[in-house]
């Protein structure tokens, strides 16, 4: 297996930057992958990786070695499409054997690793079928089996489950992550499905821009966002972010937003600042003093409940479980524990953080 190093990498087409002076080390083993809202840079990055796309600035090492101006056909990783990419004449058996056959491999040693590979892939009943007699998950099984046989140095996957609805893609996600955790590979995976990243990554990368946002293992992601575009891509519904002032109530902390003063518990004596106050609507709850507001819908997830509140005039969103026990139009207070309040500075968008003793309480 291999570890992918990108050195300041970089993409422009014309006046457009796609990837903007990229820095990542993925770890032998890892599976990162590469998040961020569509036309942000993710499948460039890949296709730069996998040798699809000439950089226009940087490297890409695979170990020690400089690949940045290798062939894609010599370098030793494969790559899964969102389009399977299979061959429409060949058998199941042919397309996932198709790599050993373009290496001259004995006819023999070939059936034997397209066997393996299929039994790993539960595909073993379908080798003799063409893909247009499969459904949309054993063809990306089958796409994935063509891409396990060559046993490469890691995998390249962009957006492999789009393509299938949700339950398919619930259950192929389960797969590929039980594959890597089996086979120990590295993978740099792309998507902009945040469930895909939050429960297959090992590291998320967040990209946005073409700009590396954050990196870091998904709880670090979801629970210390870096920065606001972080906060707000992450979690359903995103993090609430409130303009608010932070200033010092009697050497404590207090934020200010929507006229309520919200106690951080932390000593300190600040001038009046401006912030972008963020708190996830899971750490919301209903009742008590806090900010007032008033519930505008109310949405049922199943499970849990959202309901959608007018505070000042900014909407905050509230999770929790099914009754959530209020209805369009209540009167609600709204409260939160400052342990779960994000601080943020409006004008970079980058997390506050300071150097404190907490007010014992
Ligand atoms: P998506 O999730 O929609 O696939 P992405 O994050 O993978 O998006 P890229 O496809 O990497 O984004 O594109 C990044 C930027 O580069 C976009 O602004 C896109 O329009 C631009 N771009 C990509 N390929 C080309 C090209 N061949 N010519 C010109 N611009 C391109």
């Amino acid at each position: 297996m291999s570890r992918i190093r990108l050195e300041g990498l970089s993409r422009r087409f014309g006046s457009t930057v796609a990837v903007d002076d990229l820095h990542l080390d993925v770890a032998d083993g890892e599976f990162v992958v590469l998040l961020g809202p569509s036309g942000c840079g993710k499948s460039t990055v890949l296709r730069m990786i996998a040798g699809l796309l000439p950089p226009t600035g940087g490297r890409v090492m695979l170990d020690d070695t400089d690949i940045t101006h290798a062939p894609a056909r010599e370098r030793d990783l494969a790559m899964v499409f969102q389009s399977y990419a299979l061959y429409p004449h060949l058998s199941v058996a042919k397309n996932i054997g198709f790599p050993l056959r373009a290496r001259r491999l004995a006819k023999a040693e070939i059936r034997a690793k397209v066997e393996q590979v299929a039994a790993v892939l539960d595909l073993g009943g379908l080798l003799e079928r063409k893909p247009k007699e499969l459904s949309g998950g054993q063809r990306q099984r089958v796409a994935l089996g063509r891409a396990l046989v060559r046993d490469p140095g890691a995998f390249l996957m962009d957006e492999p489950l789009s393509n299938l609805d949700s339950k398919l893609r619930s259950t192929t996600r389960t797969e590929i992550s039980a594959l890597h955790q089996r086979l120990g590979a590295t993978v740099v995976y792309v998507t902009h499905d945040q469930v895909e990243a939050m429960t297959m990554a090992t590291r998320i990368v967040v990209l946005n821009h073409g700009k590396l946002e954050q990196v870091g293992t998904p709880e670090a992601v979801y629970d210390q966002p870096e920065t606001v575009f972080v906060a707000g891509f992450l979690g359903s519904p995103a993090m609430n972010l409130v303009p608010a002032t932070l200033h010092s109530v009697d050497g404590s902390l207090t934020v200010r937003a929507a006229e309520i003063d919200l106690p951080l518990g932390i000593a300190a004596d600040l001038p009046d600042r401006p912030v972008i106050v963020g708190v996830r609507p899971e750490h919301l709850a209903i009742g008590g003093a806090g900010l007032r507001g008033v519930v505008r819908t109310v949405e049922n997830l199943g499970g849990e409940e959202v309901a959608h509140c007018l505070v000042g005039e900014h909407t905050v969103a509230v999770r929790g479980p099914r009754p959530i026990g209020v209805r369009t139009g209540d009167a609600v207070g709204l409260r939160a524990d400052p342990k779960h309040l994000h601080l943020f500075d409006p004008d970079s968008g980058r997390r506050l953080t300071w150097q404190a003793a907490p007010v014992s309480v």
